[in-house]
């Protein structure tokens, strides 16, 4: 029985064990042998793709790319993971595997099925603590330390193929018997996966069926069957040909030097996750340090507001925070404070937008739930007025102090101190020209500079963005009744450290001053006192807003509040060759950077893409052209 579920959630598989297997009652078929699923995997996918072989000979700072219909339990995607350890050392080079999942496999399901094979047992703890929850789209998960990416999708085999970009090296083609499951089998299907394929792509599957045969051979793959595992007499293996053809991927040679100006948040993640693949990446910044300037507060929240139609933009904000939470979990150490978070819902038209978003989507509550006063109160350890929505994964982060962290890697040099002035084209490199510095020079370049991207950008003043500064106050921890979780409505609260508690943010668009004001602090306690009475102990009067610190820096947003990430392109639509824009992160910089770190280093490498095509629009340069505003928010709308 079908459940009807509303975005973003997906139905979960149905599960049987059978003769100490697991079958799907929706396909009435197993997940693996019931013989030997570990060694079924090994002789089938692994064996028949000569993946030892190939693994071994993968150099340092490459990436192999293994795609999969239907990933089921995972165990392929560990065996391969397990192989790839065993074969190959380098630290720099990465095993992608893309992977598509209708029915995604309850987190207690994949527990049980995975506890079968002892030997694995690692590798199934790494994946279950990282898996995500069943909701639609593309998830991208870093595993082992970077030497592991599985962009994990989940959604019917031809979206998660129209919406992908990759392309195979070897392919496990695993989508249940022809006869119980035809549509991971048709033309539809294999004429999608010969789209991801390029010379010399392998492919591997149980079956022998001679339709599957028939259409793999006219999609251009030298077939053969063979040996079947254990009982079963055959299988299929199979090859495209290596020919001049040449593959589809734009940016298959990686560069061999990256400049990244601007030092924050969105460039030191970017540094970090490029060095991690090999790369050697010159970051660049005025300041004296990394996290200064925008990035350098001592708190910052993790949070986004999720649109209550559920389309691209909420799309990208989920994968953003889903994405974020894993991320700052496994590498933010002690920067990051998951203490949980609550989307106030603080006067009418706010609950009722709560109200409709709520009715309209279903998210795991494991993401999000709606809360009522008495239980938000409890969860923030102070009386609130209002009830919200609830993030249980969320919570506040020293983002100054990741971005310092980050940057201390041995492929990171940093040219701190360094003011740049003009970036010129020169022989297939660009010059990063400085004030009277010597010129870095790079195969690659990457704007990353928040409100100060716009002058360096090497084209007509055409973009669409704008400057918005904004306060926030610190406050001492004695003057609150301290919330232990984040409070976020028309402003926000993170919950004291070391005695103070940091609030925010004035949003000034006509103030372009860098100094602290008076008047914004005075703000900011006003904007609190209304959205949490109580929270400051007496009035806000009673606090002087003419002693508090605070730190004033300046966001940069685009027409659409939604960011920019991707190849710079002129307004005609053309790329420039070598350079990219990673900006316009407007006050969500937290948890948009960290996804789109890792799209970007993506496109840079040449390796699979975590943004589905779709998102991948959302972020692009091309819709910040003045001159083309109106096709692109169409399109994009
Ligand atoms: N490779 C898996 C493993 O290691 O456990 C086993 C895969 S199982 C034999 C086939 C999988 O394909 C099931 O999990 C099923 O839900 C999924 N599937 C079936 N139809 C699909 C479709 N149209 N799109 C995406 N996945 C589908």
């Amino acid at each position: 029985m079908t459940k009807d579920l509303r975005p973003p959630s997906i139905e979960t598989a149905a599960i049987e064990w059978r003769d100490g297997v697991p079958c799907s009652t929706r396909f009435d078929d197993v997940y693996f042998s019931r013989d030997d699923g570990l060694q079924e995997a090994r002789h089938v996918f692994i064996g028949h793709n000569r993946l030892a072989e190939r693994f071994a000979s993968a150099p340092a700072g490459s990436s192999f790319v293994i795609a999969e219909t239907g990933f089921g339990t995972g165990l392929n995607f560990l065996a391969a993971w397990q192989a790839w350890a065993v074969s190959n050392p380098s630290d720099s080079s990465c095993l992608h595997f893309v992977s598509v999942e209708r029915y995604p496999l309850a987190r207690e399901d994949l527990g049980q099925a995975l506890a079968l094979w002892p030997e694995l047992g690692d590798y199934a703890a790494e994946l279950l603590e990282h898996y995500p929850p069943p909701v639609q789209g593309a998830h991208r998960l870093v595993l082992a330390g970077g030497r592991i990416r599985l962009t994990l999708f989940f959604g019917d085999v031809l979206e998660a193929w129209r919406e992908l970009d990759f392309q195979a090296d070897a392919w496990f083609l695993d989508g249940f018997a022809p006869s119980r499951n035809p549509r991971m089998w048709d033309q539809a299907a294999i004429t999608a996966l010969r789209g991801h394929s390029g010379p010399g792509t392998t492919l591997a599957t149980f079956t022998a069926v001679g339709e599957v045969r028939r259409l793999l051979v006219n999609a251009g793959f030298n077939m053969r069957k063979t040996q079947g595992f254990r009982r079963k007499l055959e299988m299929l293996a199979g090859e495209l040909p290596k020919g001049p053809e040449m593959g589809a991927g734009e940016n298959l040679r990686p560069p061999h030097s990256i400049a990244i100006i601007g030092a924050g948040v969105a460039g030191t993640l970017l540094a970090r996750n490029l060095a991690e693949r090999g790369l050697a990446v010159t970051l660049i910044d005025q300041a004296s340090d990394a996290g200064m300037a925008a990035s350098g507060n001592c708190q910052g929240a993790l949070y986004v507001k999720l649109g209550v139609e559920f389309n691209d933009q909420a799309k990208l904000g989920l994968s953003s925070l889903l994405f974020s939470q894993r991320y700052y979990a496994q590498s933010g150490g002690h920067c990051w404070h998951p203490t949980g978070l609550v989307q106030l819902a603080y006067n009418d038209v706010e609950a009722g937008r709560q109200a409709r978003f709520t009715a309209r989507n279903d998210y795991p509550a494991a993401i999000l739930r709606a809360v009522d006063a008495i239980e938000a109160s409890r969860m923030a350890g102070v009386p609130l007025p209002n009830g919200g929505l609830w993030f249980p994964s969320s919570g506040w982060l020293e983002p100054g102090k990741l971005c310092r962290a980050l940057i201390r890697h041995p492929r990171i040099q940093q040219c701190f101190g360094f003011d740049v002035h003009r970036l010129t084209p020169c022989n297939g490199k660009w010059h990063v020209a400085g004030n009277g510095e010597q010129d870095v020079v790079a195969d690659r370049v990457v704007i990353c500079a928040g409100h100060l991207s716009p002058k360096l950008i090497p084209l007509p003043n055409e973009f669409r963005f704008r400057t918005i500064r904004g306060q926030v106050s610190h406050l001492p921890e004695t003057s609150l009744n301290n919330p232990s979780v984040v409070l976020c409505g028309p402003g926000y609260i993170n919950p004291a450290h070391e005695g103070t508690a940091l609030a925010g943010a004035t949003f000034d668009l006509h103030d372009h001053s860098p100094m602290l004001s008076v008047d914004s602090h005075r703000e900011n306690l006003s904007m609190l006192a209304a959205m949490v009475p109580g929270l400051l102990k007496g009035p806000a009067a009673a606090i002087d807003p003419a002693v508090l610190e605070g730190k004033v820096a300046f966001r940069c947003t685009t027409h659409d509040y939604q960011p920019v990430a991707g190849p710079l392109t002129d307004p005609s639509g053309r790329a420039l060759e070598g350079i990219d824009l990673f900006t316009g992160l407007g006050s969500k910089g937290l948890t948009y950077a960290p996804l789109l770190a890792e799209y970007l280093a993506d496109r840079i490498t040449g390796q699979p893409r975590c943004l589905p095509a779709s998102l991948a629009r959302r972020v692009a340069t091309q819709r910040c052209h003045k001159r083309i505003a109106t096709a692109s928010e169409t399109i994009g709308a």
